[in-house]
């Protein structure tokens, strides 16, 4: 990651610093591995759904995958083709399913057998017929941060297995719904590959089962959660896209003119970002020192939300000073409002740079306006 040091200083901070090079050589090397296969890649546009981002992501030729109806909205405007994109979510309501339909999207991944019954009535008094990938809760342990693992059987996600049948029948028996495949999401930061591994297996089970009976699924979609590494972000700037593409490809028994659908979010954005704070305060306490910054929870969520840890690095300190130890928090009136704990930095002084590396994913996206702060500007060098 390059962050140029002058132009930083003369911006104002909490800053989103996105990185072009590493955006694009990502999107590069995603293309390089999908090219040849059956896969299609869409990428989630809740991890960050900045309009800079979007448009490069856009002209990469991915798809986009949405969880609302104003991301719909925001991925078209940004240059997705509506037919490249999905739209998922528990809670899809009437307006925002007729707006997919509106928009000509490509698919939406069907939660409930009763969103089910209301697109269906929709689709009617419309006059849409829109294409529908059912989404299966497989139950599989991710074995990632309990908030994060979504493929599990007590969560709100998906049709679980033993209504899988009836939600099958509904779609293909319905005039008004056009039944394309299956869709899966088991969760977030995965970098271990035998999660994937063991929904392929499960997505293979299913196809045959429904084989039998006669339903053929063109479209078999993963869903995302390929991880980062939040450790070592300079050592591994882009994610394994060749081994978890491979383990797709190798794993999945694909029928002729089967297609592979991913959605990748954090492993598309994650390290291309980075939140850049200044150090208002280096305040002495009892037995701890802590840095004050001016970026909080509000900025980046995720510390206090998951417990999560992003990389803190000093960008403008003395590289040869003594190595101490701090507390990295915010401002805000929380104590969850830490970014780390026992950090190991240069000497830090007041008005210090510091940056939250790997903040690229579900940071700028989450940022709210809590203590009334605004949210954070944004720049792509
Ligand atoms: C959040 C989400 C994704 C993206 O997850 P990542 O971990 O960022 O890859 C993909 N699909 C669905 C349905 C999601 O909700």
């Amino acid at each position: 990651m390059n962050i140029d040091i002058d132009l930083a200083k003369g911006l104002k901070t909490p800053l989103y610093w996105y990185d072009y090079q590493i955006l694009q050589a990502t999107l590069d090397e995603i293309n390089r591995c999908i090219s040849g296969t059956p896969v299609k890649v869409h990428y989630a546009v809740k991890a960050n759904s900045n309009k800079k981002l979007l448009k490069v992501i856009s002209e990469a030729g991915l798809g986009a995958d949405c969880v609302s109806g104003r991301e719909v909205t925001a991925a078209i405007n940004a240059g997705f083709k509506p037919d490249t994109i999905c739209y998922a979510g528990v809670g899809k309501t009437d307006r925002e399913l007729i707006l997919g339909m509106k928009s000509g999207i490509a698919y939406f991944n069907v939660e409930s057998i009763e969103e089910l019954k209301v697109l269906e009535q929709l689709a009617e008094e419309y006059g849409y017929k829109p294409n529908v990938c059912l989404r299966v809760n497989p139950n599989i342990d991710a074995h990632t941060h309990h908030y994060i693992t979504t493929g599990l059987e007590e969560n709100k996600f998906g049709i679980h297995l033993s209504l899988l049948a009836e939600a099958v029948e509904f779609s293909r028996n319905s005039e008004f719904l056009n039944l394309v495949g299956l869709h899966f999401h088991i969760g977030s930061q995965i970098t271990d590959m035998a999660p994937f591994r063991y929904l392929c297996g499960k997505i293979n089970q299913l196809v045959e089962e429904y084989e039998r009976k006669g339903v053929e699924f063109k479209i078999l979609n993963v869903g995302g959660g390929l991880g980062i590494d939040y450790d070592e972000p300079d050592k591994n700037p882009i994610p394994d896209f060749k081994g978890y593409f491979d383990t797709l490809l190798s794993t999945l028994q694909l029928r002729e003119g089967q297609e592979v659908h991913c959605e990748l979010g954090r492993a598309v954005v994650g390290q291309c970002g980075s939140l850049i704070s200044q150090v208002t305060y280096v305040k002495q306490g009892i037995d701890r020192r802590f840095i004050i910054l001016d970026a909080g929870m509000n900025d980046l969520l995720r510390p206090a939300l998951y417990g999560a840890h992003h990389k803190v690095e000093n960008l403008t300190a003395d590289k040869d000073s003594e190595i101490e130890t701090y507390d990295v928090v915010g401002p805000i009136c929380e104590s969850s409002d830490v970014f780390g704990k026992d950090e190991k930095l240069p000497l830090t002084r007041r008005g210090d740079l510091i940056a939250l590396r790997s903040a690229g994913a579900y940071g700028e996206s989450m940022a709210s306006t809590y203590n009334i702060r605004p949210i954070p500007e944004s720049v792509l060098v």
